[in-house]
Order: structure tokens, then sequence, then C-alpha cells
């Protein structure tokens, strides 16, 4: 069979599956399996696939039909043009995510960070790298996702300090900034989620418990203990929490408080400031 052949019989199977973009997926294990990018498969299409590359072709394509998330099986994502390890441990970083990132470079110089809930450490680490941070401290409750966190602070150069601990739990001191994007599923909707997120995403990253505002309740209320005068909190939210979450923030003794919106145009953002140390 030519590189062609093996690369449309890719593109059938998945799309046979049922796997969402099957084209863009079979693409992506081929172009790992057989480490060829855009331009060198064109110049060598009606070339005879390899065997040994076929094979592993074929197991990786066999993962993808059963919906693990393309990330998984290739184990990396990009976040804010950076390159990020992924498994099973960890979200998977989202481009939503990004406009979080974006938000906070603009005020990031100079100051201490937390990254509550850090998962991959897409957030921190991001913050790290591209902006001009005092300091930077990832903290989760989870130690495979700090391991994931660490491998990522090292491969993208970011000088950052990691904790385990369950939200506020083992965290020491005070910050100009705490940015999370926590668990917000509501319990109730994880069965009715794409089976990429539902079978193969962490539970612990997802579910925020019965109403989904389980997390941002603590992070609301601790974290005002944690930033110094004119912090900020930053928070992502699921599309239909920015009120809920907002009030909650009001109710708290927060200032400035502002929604901000994804590309989408959906409700992505909470944002608010502690005039004083509380
Ligand atoms: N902070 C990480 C991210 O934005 C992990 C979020 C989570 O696990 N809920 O991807």
């Amino acid at each position: 069979m030519t590189l062609r052949d093996v690369l449309k019989r890719g593109e059938a199977e998945l799309s046979e599956a049922g796997v969402p973009e099957a084209e863009c997926n079979a693409w992506y294990l081929f172009s790992r399996c057989f480490s060829l990018e855009r331009s060198g498969y064109f110049l060598r299409q009606e070339e005879p696939a390899g065997e040994k590359e076929c094979a592993e072709y074929s197991k990786l394509l066999a993962l993808r039909r059963t919906r693990m998330p393309l990330e998984y099986i290739l184990h990396e994502t990009e976040f804010m043009g950076l390159t990020f390890s992924v498994d099973e441990r960890v979200l998977i970083p989202r481009q939503d995510t990004e406009i979080l990132a974006e938000e906070l470079l603009k005020v990031c110089e100079g100051r201490d960070v937390l990254d509550l809930c850090t998962g991959s450490g897409c957030i921190g680490i991001s913050l790290a790298v591209l902006g001009k941070c005092r300091s930077v401290l990832l903290s989760d409750i989870s130690a495979g996702a700090l391991e994931i966190a660490g491998r990522n602070a090292d491969g993208n150069g970011a000088a950052v300090s990691m904790v385990q601990s369950d939200l506020f739990e083992n965290i020491r001191g005070r910050f100009d900034i705490i940015v999370s994007n926590p668990p917000y599923i509501p319990s109730g909707q994880i069965a009715s989620l794409m089976p990429e997120v539902r079978d193969y995403e962490p539970r612990t990253a997802l579910d925020g418990h019965e109403d989904g505002l389980a997390f941002y309740r603590c992070i609301i209320k601790e974290s005002r203990g944690f930033l110094r005068r004119n912090g900020i909190l930053a928070l992502e939210i699921g599309a239909d929490q920015g009120q809920a979450v907002s009030s909650r923030m009001e109710q708290w003794g927060y200032h400035d408080i502002e929604i901000k919106k994804d590309l989408a145009g959906l409700d992505r953002i909470v944002w608010a400031v502690v005039k004083e140390e509380m």
C-alpha cells in the first residue's frame, strides 16, 4: 500500500467509527507514525508505506476509535503557542482557557501568582514563560497532575514552584494574582458529555459537585486570606455560571467584578479585585 492509501484507510476507519473530524484526526496520527509533515507527504504519497509504521498507525487508530482524545494518544498539545505534555491524569488544555492566560499576561508583570488546580500547568507555566511575573506557584490536589506540570515547566524552561494541596490547605503567604480553572461541571451532567471527555478526562478535574459551583464557593471565600491589597482573583467558569460566581464575589466583598467572554461570545472568566487585605 502507498502512504496515500494508508492515510485514506485511516480516515475511513475513523469516520466509520463516528469519530468527529475524522480526516484531521487521521492525519495527526499518520503524521506522528510516519514522521511526515504535509509537504513531505505530498512529495512521497505514492511511495510504499513501511510495515512497522503501518502497524503503529493501526494501533493509534484503534485507540482513537475508542474515543480516546487525540491529545492523550499523542501525549501532547499546544497552549499559548507552547507545547504541553498530557496524559489521563490531567485535563487537556482548552483553547478557551487561552483567554484567561492572555488577560493575565497584561497584568502579571512583577506579580506573585498562584495557579490553583493547575492540572497540566498550562495557565501558570504560560504566564511564567510569556510574562514577567515575579513568581509563579502551581498547586493541585493530584500528585499525578503535579508530575505532568513539573515536566511541562521543565520542557518550557519555566521557573515555577509547585505544591500539592487540596485548594488552600497547604498554601502559605500572599499573592497578587490567584488564577484558577477549577472543576465546574455539575455531577449530573457528566454522563452527557462527549465520550472523549466523559470516559477519558480525569473526573476530579471536571466534577464541580451537585451544582458545579462547589470549588468557586471555597475559592472565592478563601482567596481573600491569600490576596494582597489590590490583588486579583481570576476564575474560568462554565458559560452559564457568570451570574452565580460574580454575585458570590460581591457577597464576599470583592470589587471591580467583571465577566469576560471567550471567542465564541460565551461568558468564560470572572475577574475581581480585593481593595484591602482581608
Ligand atoms: N488549570 C488546568 C487547565 O486550565 C486544569 C483545570 C482543571 O483540571 N479543572 O487546563
